[in-house]
């Protein structure tokens, strides 16, 4: 995809835009929404009608039948899941369309279609339940809902766990390793009744006894920015710091979370930090701009990233600035708005519509 804002945009001051942003958003009034994700920079969530994670803003999405417009701050699966969920006469917006997500794009549709093809020789359909994250491109998601299974997100994950062994007798998670493992642990697994599946190895990489004993198949996806996170860095924290409580990410590897105090969704994140009393310390293990977010609404409490040693930002939720915004919101109808394939919407959303009754 080509997008290069024009140089009026690019050039303009940051009063300017956010004049701009103010008049355009105040012209469109109640026939638009602005929704940010918790990972945006500060001054782009203080445009935001509402912010918070993908499991919020989507069911916001599903449920803001009133607007015309939709204006997503976040990346590209995201605003595909709000045209999933809005009617047809909604159009949804991308200030920034080049936000991506690397750890969606760690599982495309052909290599999931391989991987399901060798399994469905060892039960597909009748034992296999797919469940896929929320961060995972449109196809993943008809694919889900096709084949009986449901999205989940981080803040229903251990219910969609729940969900689908009610139903079938193995998980196929994709595609985030460290949630999917991390959520099995919780349920009540070993680390040897979970597997994981090599999308760059031949069937897998797995053998078929392999796979007939697993309970869960894990793609071999990752988030690139919550694995930064790693055991030293708690140990490190707890030498420094003996008072502080630390929170992490689901995302996180399993020896990170293992060692955490509390592990959650980034909802559960922003709750658990808004409930420690006046004067707690808290080492957060997510994204950064969150973490600056949370630093400056609590004054009272010291906040900081679970390392000091890394900065874990996701360059593609950094992308969406101002200037973006701006352009989008003041040119809008001449943008093309994110569609996705009717083909691909039914399934999707059948996928979907489940993550919204699980939890
Ligand atoms: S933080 Fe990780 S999972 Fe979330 S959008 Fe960025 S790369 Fe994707």
């Amino acid at each position: 995809m080509y997008y290069a804002l024009p140089k009026e945009y690019r050039e303009a001051e940051t009063d300017e835009l956010r004049e701009r942003i103010r008049i355009a958003k105040e012209k469109l009034g109640n026939k638009a929404i602005i929704l940010t994700h918790h990972y945006q920079r500060m001054e782009v969530v203080e445009f935001g009608d509402a912010v918070g994670d993908s499991y919020g803003l989507s069911k916001i999405a599903a449920s803001s039948d009133h607007v015309e417009y939709i204006f997503f701050c976040g990346v590209h699966f995201m605003a595909e899941s709000a045209d999933i969920l809005s009617s047809d006469n909604q159009l949804v917006f991308m200030p920034n369309p080049l936000a991506g997500c690397p750890m969606a794009d760690m599982a495309e549709i052909s290599d999931v279609l391989e991987a399901w093809e060798y399994l469905e020789k060892i039960g597909g359909d009748k034992k296999i339940m797919p469940v896929s994250y929320m961060n995972s491109a449109a196809e993943l998601k008809a694919f889900t809902g096709e084949h009986g299974g449901l999205i989940c997100t981080s803040s229903n994950a251990d219910a969609a766990y729940k969900w689908g062994f009610a139903r079938r007798e193995k998980l196929f998670f994709f595609p985030d390793r460290h949630l999917g493992y991390n959520t099995g642990i919780k349920y009540g697994f070993k680390p040897a009744d979970m597997v994981l599946w090599d999308f760059s190895r031949e069937n897998g990489g797995l053998t078929v006894e392999q796979v007939e004993q697993a309970k869960v198949i894990l793609w071999k996806g990752h988030c690139h920015v919550h694995t930064n996170f790693k055991a030293e860095h708690i140990k490190e924290t707890r030498e420094k710091y003996p008072e502080a409580k630390i929170v992490v990410h689901p995302e996180c590897p399993a020896e990170v979370v293992e060692n955490a105090d509390a592990t959650g969704s980034t909802s559960f994140i922003v709750k658990y930090v808004d409930q420690q009393p006046s004067g707690s310390t808290i080492a957060v293990g997510t994204e950064i701009n969150l973490i600056h977010r949370l630093a400056h609404q609590y004054p009272d409490k010291k906040i900081f990233v679970l390392s000091g040693r890394i900065c874990p930002v996701c360059a593609n939720m950094y992308r969406t600035t101002l200037n973006d915004l701006a352009y989008c919101l003041e040119n809008f109808k001449d943008i093309k708005p994110i569609r996705v394939d009717e083909d691909i919407k039914q399934n999707a959303r059948l996928a979907l519509e489940r993550m919204l009754e699980v939890h």
